[in-house]
């Protein structure tokens, strides 16, 4: 019998463990996609210690998308006028390396730029960082997951002294009461959900909040559902807090010992009274009540968020106001408590422990930092000063710099600009301003392939071996299971190509990406996120690890035994999820956690005379990363068959809607059309729509022609989640 392949879904950051079967036994009878194609048959794998054989919808179906609609070939043009012609591999990339040099001599290498994606392996990650800040000299290297998490990121640095979430999903059932704040993850995290709902359900003392102005599938499951106003966040947060300190209801022991900066938090946190955030907030003043009494009378809090949060003009300050209530009431370090992002892409962990974006580097080390620069310029064998010592352009810079003639080479990799970016009118204009634009992608066509010189064919799930990291830590190795389609090669591939061919051969002379993973591991030592005991040979022996896993623990046995149960001869620090700070000392240089004095500031964009609604966006069950691979899926495409707003009954009535109508909604940056939903689960006021539509799928529907790309100052993550709109029946 044919064992099965071990990997990773590729869709979110819950990381689900998959075992892959070939497509046709002996005897078995066989499924096809709908072009014919056999399909590898997929199921969970119980063995994997974050899902425990569980998958969702996306993952069980992910197979049906691996044939379909694939890029082949390198695809070449002059002008974005012109037909694609079929080239080869030799051809393009002579034509990218001269398109380097070019403009490395023309307008220097800040005139480089790659946007990436979490959609990598730590490989793909790592060797691109190495490409563009070590050999090529800029830092222009940003990835999709700044539009998903890098607020989160931001806030873990500032409060706790590195990135790195402390907490692993096992906190999902040892917790007392779990605060979900800006998060579906009924719909979006599912397997998350379904181990926080069977605890949940089976402890009736055990609590659940949700945060949510919309009342999702989420919100149906909590006790309680505050449906704030959007935007009401912090108020909300700053309010719970008001009411803790009022009631004494805080850890006074843990906040002396293990922080800094409760007195400047106290004094913000004083303007904050209850009547005054029920009032902001829009809801009753017994429901922060309890929210507030949930969080004091609890022994293990569990904070959970994702896009709600972090894709604001204030994410960071909401992320660290977050983490200003468990430090306040010593929630953290410990079985079941804790705050807890997650991640959005599968290896967006994994993207940030390579160093995956433009103000960051290796191991958890920073650009700014002259001994980080340095120690990563050793490792890769580069002068001293190759590394630039300032961030390169964000995701949003970058689109600045297409507008304004600054950017002469731009390379796309495994994300789609032209749908997930803000102000999508203006994104196009700046695409098509372009004068050399690289789509590096598996599938074709896709939106952003419309504004591409070159097209790269990559390879994608099951095509290639390498690692990547989910949302509680655990690395999980991703085993190919055949052959890239056509000539498509892995991402770290043709990174490593083009740096030899720029004749930095000794940097890229590994042949494999287990190679290139021993030396990313290599630049984790003694970091927060050491996995020195890693290397692809380890995992495959171990099974998925999560980090810290520094080289001394390598010498263990298996995680499980034959059986498939824990086996009892297993060390601890393999068979146990580990948190981070369990002592209480924090990553600063003094060890304590820093409390941040964050006061509310609102939306960017509030509702107005002329656009009187708020817009908030976001995903729907079956959709992810702008359909590439589920508008693919016959199953996942069906579950929702076309975009639409959801619209609060009084306000159908008061504008004319009808139910099955349709409705245009504009906002001061571009227009919709699409089909009304009238429902109560969305506040007066506020109006939903989901946000995977290109306009592939559904041209004239695409809700980031709406929004706007006012970013948080300091993560950079623009506020993707909420823009002002009018409504128009049609
Ligand atoms: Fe894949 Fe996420 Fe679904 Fe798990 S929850 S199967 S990782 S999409």
């Amino acid at each position: 019998m044919t064992a099965p392949v071990k990997t990773l879904c590729p869709y979110c950051g819950v990381g689900c463990g998959l075992e892959v079967l070939p497509p046709a036994l002996p005897g078995k009878t066989t499924s096809r996609d709908d072009q014919g194609n056999l399909l590898w048959r997929v199921r969970g794998d119980r063995d994997h210690p974050s899902s425990k054989g569980q998958v969702c919808v996306k993952g069980a179906t992910i197979a049906s998308s691996l044939d379909k609609d694939r890029l082949l070939h390198p695809m070449m043009r002059d002008r974005l006028d012109e037909p694609f012609r079929q080239v080869s591999w030799e051809e393009a990339l002579e034509r990218i390396v001269t398109q380097i040099k070019t403009v490395q001599l023309t307008q220097g290498p800040e005139a480089i730029c790659m946007y990436g994606s979490g959609q990598f392996q730590t490989e793909d990650y790592y060797t691109a960082q190495k490409l563009l800040k070590g050999c090529i000299g800029t830092n222009n290297f940003d990835a999709n997951s700044r539009l998903c998490m890098s607020s989160a990121v931001a806030g873990y640095i500032q409060s706790f002294g590195s990135d790195g979430p402390p907490t692993c999903y096992d906190d999902l059932e040892q917790t007392d009461c779990a605060f979900l704040i800006g998060t579906n993850t009924a719909e979006c995290h599912p397997i998350v959900f379904n181990r926080l709902r069977k605890h949940h359900k089976g402890n009736r003392k055990v609590k659940m909040i949700v945060v949510d102005p919309r009342r999702t599938p989420t919100a149906a499951a909590a006790d309680l559902h505050l449906a704030i106003r959007p935007g009401t966040d912090m108020h909300l947060l700053n309010g719970i807090a008001h009411l803790l300190m009022r009631w004494g209801m805080y850890d006074g022991l843990f906040v002396d010992e293990c922080t800094q900066g409760f007195p400047e938090y106290s004094a913000v946190i004083e303007h904050y009274p209850p009547e005054l955030v029920a009032r902001e907030c829009g809801i009753r003043l017994d429901e922060l009540e309890q929210a507030a009494r949930y969080w004091g009378k609890s022994e293990r809090v569990l904070s959970l968020w994702s896009m709600g949060v972090n894709q604001s003009s204030e994410g960071t300050a909401k992320v660290r106001t977050i983490i200003n209530l468990h430090l306040m009431t010593g929630n953290i370090g410990k079985p079941g408590a804790g705050p807890f992002s997650l991640t959005g892409q599968p290896n967006a962990m994994g993207g940030r422990e390579a160093g995956g974006l433009a103000h960051i580097l290796p191991g958890y080390r920073l650009v700014k930092n002259p001994e980080h620069r340095s120690a990563v310029e050793q490792v890769w064998q580069v002068p001293p000063g190759s590394i630039a010592d300032q961030p390169g352009l964000s995701a949003w810079e970058m689109i600045e710099g297409l507008e304004q003639g600054q950017v002469g080479l731009f390379w796309v990799a495994a994300t789609n600009p032209a749908v997930s970016m803000p102000d999508l009118e203006r994104t196009k204009a700046a695409l098509l301003k372009s004068p050399f634009t690289i789509c590096q992608d598996a599938y074709y066509p896709t939106e952003t392939a419309a504004y591409a010189h070159v097209l790269l064919p990559a390879a994608q799930f099951g095509e290639k071996t390498g690692t990547m990291t989910n949302s509680e830590r655990v690395v999980t190795l991703c085993q190919a299971f055949r052959p890239p389609v056509g000539e498509a090669r892995a991402d770290w591939e043709i990174f490593a190509e083009v740096g030899r061919r720029l004749g930095f051969t000794s940097q890229f002379a590994a042949q494999s990406a287990a190679e290139v993973y021993d030396e990313f591991v290599s630049l984790t030592r003694d970091r927060l996120c050491d996995m020195t005991g890693l290397s692809h040979g380890r995992l495959a022996e171990l099974g998925p690890v999560q980090w810290p896993f520094p080289a001394p623990s390598a010498a263990v046995p298996s995680l499980r035994d034959e059986t498939g149960e824990e086996s009892p001869s297993s060390p601890p620090e393999v068979r146990q999820p580990r948190r981070l700070y369990e002592s209480l000392e924090f990553a600063t240089p003094d060890k304590r956690a820093r409390f941040a004095a964050f006061h509310a500031k609102g939306l960017a964009e509030p509702p107005n005379p002329d656009y009187p609604f708020v817009l908030t966006t976001g995903r729907l069950y079956g959709h992810w990363h702008t359909q590439s691979r589920t508008g693919r899926i016959p199953k996942t495409a069906e579950m929702h068959p076309k975009p639409f707003l959801e619209v609060h009954p009084k306000d159908a009535e008061k504008i004319g809607l009808s139910p099955e109508g349709w409705v245009e909604v504009i906002s001061p940056r571009g227009r919709a059309r699409l089909a009304v939903k009238v429902t109560p689960a969305i506040a007066p006021g506020t109006v939903f729509m989901p946000m995977h539509w290109g306009f592939l799928w559904a041209d004239g529907a695409e809700v980031n022609a709406l929004t706007h790309p006012e970013a948080c100052p300091i993560s950079l993550e623009p506020e993707l989640k909420a823009c002002a709109v009018r409504l128009v029946a049609i």
